[in-house]
This record gives structure tokens, C-alpha cells and sequence, in this order.
């Protein structure tokens, strides 16, 4: 479904990021496997997926960063020439009470979550502009539809993503690219795993399919938008939460 497709995931060593490098790669897309600080991690991602016969490469990069972000691209761009999709999925959570939330707090996320994406896209454009063609996936978070008590950061970054995905689907469509985003609801993670249990009881309280997602359920959304099959859809936001909204 994707081979010849070179594709760029970030924070790809661990949770959903992991899940959906490991998937395009499935799929035949050639991957570079983006981390910040798990360098083992990431690395173990690159042995699975060449163990499987497919092609990766580990590459770190704060997304946070222009310089990391241009490296990163560089990189990719001298192991496998070109990036026809672009997955924008590293993310942070920073939770606190907006009283106690902190100015630190607060531009840690937007920095990772929000300017991160923002960067990658940046770069991404440019060369899928003169490819004339390519895909772009953010995963953004249920959180930055309905809100989430605690999170006025994390829900202003994951609605700012849904933003910059129309702003993008608009600027690019009529080069062939299209830019979507994905919606997790409550998925199974290391992210949520530090959630209290009160919490997390009442998030599966509320979801009718009554089980929390697994990172399989997102990678599959991811793939299908990146694969030819999709290439009606822009602009759209992809909820995959298991009807938790609706
Ligand atoms: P996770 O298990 O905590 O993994 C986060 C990934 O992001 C790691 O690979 C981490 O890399 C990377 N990362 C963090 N900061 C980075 C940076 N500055 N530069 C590059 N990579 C960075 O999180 P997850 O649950 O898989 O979440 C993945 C995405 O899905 C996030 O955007 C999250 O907001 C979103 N999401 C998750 C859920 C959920 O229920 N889990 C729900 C909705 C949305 P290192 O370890 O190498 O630093």
C-alpha cells in the first residue's frame, strides 16, 4: 500500500508514534524513526522494522527546535532522498489546574505539541511542493475537541493542530498534498498510564465502545490517510476514540 513512500514520524520511539512507524513500514514505506530522548528506544524500532525487511532509520531531533527540526529534515532527506509523508505526532502533557499552571508548563506544550508540528510542516512543504504530492498527518487529541479539565495547554496545542491542518489543507491542495488530522480518545500508553485511576475509570466510563484504545487502532487511521486510497480526504479530523465523541 505504501511502498516507495518514504515516510517521517515524530516521536517514534515510543506509544502511538512507535505503533505507527512500525505500520507504514508494514505497509512499505521506508521510515524515519524520530526520537528526542529515548535513543534505545528508537533504535530497537529501526532493528524491528529492518528485521521485518523494511527500510528505517533512527534520527533525534527536538522538535521544539528550527535547527532540530532542519537537521532532522536533512537527514532524512540524505537516507532516502524525499519524504512523501509527514506524521507529526510527538506530543508532551504538562497537567495542571490553570491557577497552578505555570508559564514554563504552558510553553513546554505549546512548544512540542503546537510549534513542533509547525515546524516539520514548514519543512515538509517545501519539499512535497516540488515533489507536487505528499501526505501530512497531525495527531492531535480528543482533548482539543471537548476540553479537558487540567490541560488548558495541552487542549489549546491539540485545537491549534486542527486549525493548522484546514490553514494547510487550503495552502496545499492544489499541489496534490493533503493534510488531515487524527483524534485519539483514551489510548494505552506510557501518557496515560500516569493518569490517576480515578481518572482513567471515568474516561472509560464515557466511551461507548467500553475499552481504552490501542496504538494499533490509531496507526491503521494513520496509514489509511496516508495511503492512495484517502486521497479525497483534506482537511478533515479523523476521531478515533472509540465513540467517546460524538
Ligand atoms: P508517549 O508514549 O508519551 O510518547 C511520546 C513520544 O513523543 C515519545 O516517542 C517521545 O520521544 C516523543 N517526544 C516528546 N517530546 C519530543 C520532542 N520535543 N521532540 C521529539 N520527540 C518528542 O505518548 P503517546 O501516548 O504515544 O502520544 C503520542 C501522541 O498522541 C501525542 O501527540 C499525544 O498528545 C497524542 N495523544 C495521545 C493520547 C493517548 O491517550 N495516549 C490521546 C490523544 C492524543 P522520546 O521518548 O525520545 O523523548
Amino acid at each position: 500500500m505504501l511502498e516507495n513512500k518514504v515516510a517521517l514520524v515524530t516521536g517514534a520511539s515510543r506509544g502511538i508514534g512507535r505503533e505507527i512507524a512500525l505500520t507504514l513500514a508494514g505497509y512499505g514505506a521506508a521510515v524515519i524513526v524520530n526520537y528526542n530522548g529515548s535513543k534505545e528506544r528508537a533504535d530497537e524500532v529501526v532493528e524491528m522494522i529492518t528485521a521485518a525487511g523494511g527500510r528505517a532509520v533512527a534520527v533525534q531531533a527536538d522538535v521544539a527546535s528550527a535547527d532540530g527540526v532542519s537537521g532532522l529534515f536533512e537527514e532524512a532527506l540524505q537516507s532516502f532522498g524525499r519524504v512523501d509523508i509527514l506524521v507529526n505526532n510527538a506530543g508532551i502533557t504538562k497537567d495542571n489546574l490553570i491557577l497552578k499552571m505555570s508559564e514554563e508548563e504552558y510553553d513546554a506544550v505549546m512548544d512540542t505539541n503546537l510549534k513542533g508540528a509547525f515546524l516539520c510542516m514548514k519543512q515538509a512543504a517545501k519539499l512535497m511542493l516540488k515533489q507536487k504530492g505528499g501526505r501530512i498527518i497531525n495527531i492531535s487529541s480528543i482533548s482539543g475537541i471537548i476540553g479537558n479539565a487540567g490541560q488548558a495547554n495541552y487542549c489549546a496545542a491539540k485545537a491549534g493542530m486542527i486549525g493548522m491542518t484546514k490553514a494547510l489543507a487550503r495552502e496545499l491542495g492544489s499541489r496534490g498534498i493533503t493534510v488531515n488530522a487524527v483524534a485519539p480518545g483514551f489510548i494505552e500508553t506510557e501518557m496515560t498510564d500516569k493518569l490517576p485511576e480515578q481518572i482513567k475509570t471515568g474516561m472509560l466510563a464515557q466511551i461507548p465502545l467500553k475499552r481504552a484504545g490501542a496504538v494499533k487502532d490509531i496507526a491503521e487511521a494513520v496509514a489509511f490517510l496516508a495511503s492512495e486510497r484517502a486521497s479525497y480526504i483534506t482537511g478533515q479530523t479523523l476521531q478515533v476514540n472509540g465513540g467517546m465523541d460524538m
